[in-house]
């Protein structure tokens, strides 16, 4: 069967769907607990509407059938770059493909100095013998979103009102700090994914983390 492929242009398909998302009150990232300054998700991506749409006509009732209640949730800026177009089947596994940004990068063994020198920066933090520039480091950033991302998952705290005292505290700090500037939160979620750019994330357009070509040979597997 031919798929009609039809260019994506993300304002044209954001206009589109706008009507099919219910949107979800909050001032928390719902994903990491980080205050979400105005900013939210769109569950699922409105680039996964658009392929699901194949270019055609699409009811509202089609897409409630296939993919349940359509949420605008409050989230950060940057869970919302960790996530791209990817979906996911729940909020914990959209943590971890968030989380899986920040983790320890195998492929180079001196990746797991960043974090320990993060660890040491927010220690050094809370016993006053720094101030808040340790948080322009991207390890202690991404010591901060791996304890809550996988402390969530884990089921280890329910909330971000259970977190521990110092991650509340470094994630309002980190929140302030990352106010700052203009583009400081887009240029940070590179720093911490190791990433020179958005654009160069892998098949982050055309099919994010190979999802889609997951569905479709799943779906023929199934036949
Ligand atoms: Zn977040």
């Amino acid at each position: 069967m031919g798929r009609v492929k039809q260019k994506y242009n993300r304002r044209e398909a954001e206009k589109r769907f706008e009507l099919v998302y219910e949107a979800v009150e909050g001032d928390r990232c719902i994903y990491c607990g980080m205050p979400n300054d105005g900013k939210s998700d769109h569950q699922p991506p409105v680039y996964v509407l658009h392929r699901f749409a194949e270019g055609g006509l699409v009811t509202k009732r089609a897409i409630r059938e296939h993919f349940g209640p359509c949420k605008l949730v409050p989230c950060c800026t940057i869970c919302n770059m960790g996530l791209g177009a990817y979906h996911g089947s729940d909020d914990n596994g959209r943590r971890q493909e968030i989380a899986n940004w920040f983790l320890v990068d195998d492929r180079y063994p001196e990746d797991k100095i960043v974090l320990v020198v993060g660890y040491r920066l927010i220690q050094d933090r809370l016993q006053g013998r720094r101030g808040a520039e340790i948080y322009e480091f991207p390890g202690v950033g991404r010591i901060i979103y791996i304890n809550a991302l996988t402390g969530l998952i884990e089921g280890e705290f329910s909330g971000p009102a259970e977190f521990p005292e110092w991650l509340q505290v470094t994630q309002s700090e980190l929140a302030e700090w990352l106010r700052g500037a203009s583009r400081r939160k887009s240029r940070y979620f590179l720093d911490m994914a190791n990433l020179a750019s958005y654009e160069l994330l892998p098949h982050a357009r055309d099919d994010p983390r190979g999802q889609f070509e997951a569905q479709q040979s799943s779906a023929v597997d199934g036949n």
